[in-house]
């Protein structure tokens, strides 16, 4: 499978897309590191991973001059491998961290992003589920019986989102896995709405405090993003959340997974046709779709009640928490 097409003659800092075209298709006598999408050394596959990068982030005009940007990270490699290429490509970058409280795994992630962040010189921010809701996730399930990934889908994105504000976009570290992981369970729960907020640049409506996300590794395999992330030694542990066993993106993950050894291919053409759809299904829920706020917080909510607030009340009782507290 080839990846550079004519459409793509692009340059970001020292990438440049013709140069790389050119060079990958001589004869290379180093021996491949890798295999996705064809055999290639170390330097031709780092090169090769950062002209796609490069090429997605042009198509699909995710970055202007006037971005302020800020990266949602957790010291794992998707996103340290965005942010390390937004900070060499753009500069001016900051991370943003959410602690969920999730002992033995976030600390330890979180240890290696302030390496990492203060070896790059790049500011970092770290804001706590504890603090902003008085409970850690641990706490909470500890007392209530809710599954985890549930709870991080709404309060890691509130989070994320307020803690965004002042900047333009979001850049988060989602890759070719996750989004047909998540285009699938949409589609698997009949959630054509939500499937609408996909997409390389997401979200169907605007509003002053929603700020838009950007997925610029949105067409790399998490393969690559994990052999990018390991041949340039970023210095993080590649372990996975504890919890992320127990989802239903985990059984959607090994579905496809399983399907793309049968018929490789198939993550790259959910993900494709999926994009041809988009336009649709953007027109279709953007007209129903409407922003209000949060009679509490004032975060950007469907309905009178944002999720967080909503989630946060329903615990409260179980988890002895007083109020929620509103505190980035
Ligand atoms: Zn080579
Ligand atoms: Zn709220």
């Amino acid at each position: 499978m080839t990846f550079l097409g004519n459409q793509i003659a692009v340059a970001i800092g020292p990438v440049v897309l013709d140069d790389v075209e050119r060079s990958i298709k001589k004869r290379c006598s180093e021996p491949a590191v890798i295999s996705v999408r064809q055999p290639l050394c170390k330097s031709h596959f780092i090169r090769d991973f950062e002209s796609r990068v490069a090429a997605t982030i042009k198509k699909y005009k995710l970055i202007s001059k006037k971005d302020r940007i800020v990266v949602a990270c957790s010291g794992g490699k998707d996103s340290t491998a965005i942010l390390y290429l937004l900070n060499k490509w753009f500069g001016n970058v900051t991370a943003l961290a959410i602690d969920e409280g999730i002992p033995g795994y976030r600390n330890l992630t979180l240890e290696d992003l302030r390496n990492f962040c203060g070896r790059s010189d790049i500011p970092l921010k770290v804001l706590s589920y504890k603090k902003a809701f008085g409970f850690s996730l641990h706490e909470a399930l500890r007392k209530v019986t809710v599954l985890p990934c549930n709870i991080c889908g709404t309060l890691r994105r509130y989070l994320l989102n307020s803690g965004a504000r002042g900047f333009t976009k979001i850049a988060t570290g989602h890759n070719l896995d996750d989004e047909a992981q998540s285009i699938m369970m949409n589609f698997f729960k009949g959630n054509l709405g939500l499937a609408a907020r996909l997409g390389p640049i997401s979200g169907v409506v605007e509003d002053e405090k929603f700020v838009p996300r950007i997925k610029p590794l949105y067409f790399c395999y998490e393969k690559e993003v994990a052999a990018y992330a390991f041949l340039k030694k970023f210095g993080i542990r590649f372990n996975e959340c504890p919890h992320a066993s127990v989802s239903f993106r985990a059984s959607v993950r090994d579905f496809l997974n399983g399907l793309e050894q049968e018929q490789p291919g198939t993550k790259q053409n959910i993900v494709s046709n999926f994009l041809r759809l988009l336009p649709k299904l953007k027109k279709r829920y953007a007209a129903s779709a409407s922003i209000s706020h949060c009679s509490t917080c004032g975060e950007p909510a469907s309905n009178g009640l944002c999720k967080a607030c909503s989630y946060v009340n329903s615990l409260r009782e179980s988890l002895q928490v007083k109020s929620f507290r509103k505190s980035f």
